[in-house]
């Protein structure tokens, strides 16, 4: 009698370093809810490494994989980038397909979607929206506000010369501006997102006087450790909606869970406190 062998999917996170990353929680959640027998790992990877390591990802087991710091833009040129993940100029989600490495982006739909989420209609008759920050997460974010049809984004960075790059890749739409210029642009903006690392555990605060945006804006912070940002305080004193930036992380792992082991799974509270607790903990 014939026996039926079943090898467990497996998928992983590469990155340099990579034991902060809070995937594995989440898909190995994500395995459990829906009975499948896959795993999820971490996998420590230095950029020399890289193209051998991701080369050989099927005969390591894994059948995709995620990639972070400081591996996103590298990876573009290692597999077969979709129009997202060109566009971007960053990829975070890799699958094998027909024997072929393919590269997509899932931070511009999990900033979208946690959006969607967190503060509906936040896109209806969105003029003008405020960006902090000029880096990866920031690309996604001009990617993601530009698909929504945000006609007019006004973009700040320490650095000014970076901002002009990125009008130079997603057009007119991008107005870069002095740092001094914050509180005229906030007069006019009903979104601020803030991608710059300010906020984050280790690095300076971002110490922003809200009250120039109008009572209707929202605030969008990426940094998600801590979950609790000195920007989503000062959006709460000010009486503003707002969403943190676990939200964004748990949406952007959607599509690579279905693509890695066919299922669609949902974000739930559950999985949310979940994470929550894990970062509280740290
Ligand atoms: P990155 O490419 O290194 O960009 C960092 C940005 O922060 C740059 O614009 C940089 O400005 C700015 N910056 C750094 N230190 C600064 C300082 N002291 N003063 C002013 N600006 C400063 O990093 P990234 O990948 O875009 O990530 C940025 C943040 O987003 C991180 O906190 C990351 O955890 C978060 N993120 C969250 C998600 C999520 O799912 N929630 C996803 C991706 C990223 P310069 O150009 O002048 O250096």
């Amino acid at each position: 009698m014939s026996q039926t062998i079943i090898i467990p999917r497996a998928a992983c996170v590469i990155g340099w370093p990579v034991a902060h990353s809070r995937s594995p929680l989440i898909h190995r959640y994500w395995l459990a809810q829906h009975g499948i027998a896959g795993d999820y790992r971490r996998e420590a990877v230095r950029p020399e490494a890289l193209e051998d390591f991701v080369n050989h990802l099927a005969e390591r087991g894994y059948v995709g994989a995620n990639t972070t710091i400081p591996h996103k833009e590298a990876v573009l040129r290692l597999a077969e980038p979709d129009k997202d993940a060109n566009a971007v100029g960053a990829a975070n989600t890799l699958w094998l397909a027909d024997g072929k490495l393919r590269a997509t982006n899932t931070d511009v739909e999990g900033f979208l979607c946690n959006l969607d989420d967190r503060a509906p209609g936040w896109d209806s008759n969105l003029d003008t929206a405020l960006v902090l920050g000029a880096g990866g997460a920031a690309r996604a974010v001009l990617f993601g506000l530009i698909r929504r049809g945000v006609g007019r984004i006004l973009l700040v960075n320490r650095t000014l010369a970076t901002a002009q790059l990125l009008r130079e890749r997603f057009g007119d739409t991008i107005v870069p501006i002095e740092w001094s210029a914050l509180p005229d642009a906030m007069a006019q903006s009903a979104l601020l997102v803030n991608t710059t690392s300010l906020g984050m555990t280790g690095q300076p605060e971002l110490s922003l006087d809200l009250a120039p945006l109008p009572q209707h804006a929202v605030v969008n912070d990426l940094v998600y450790a801590p979950l609790r940002t000195g920007l989503l305080t000062a959006a709460q004193e000010c009486g503003l909606r707002s969403a943190d930036g676990l939200g964004m992380l748990l949406h952007q792992a959607v599509r690579g869970f279905t693509l890695w082991f066919g299922v669609t799974p949902k974000v739930t509270p559950e999985l949310r406190t979940l994470v929550e607790r894990d970062l509280v903990a740290d």
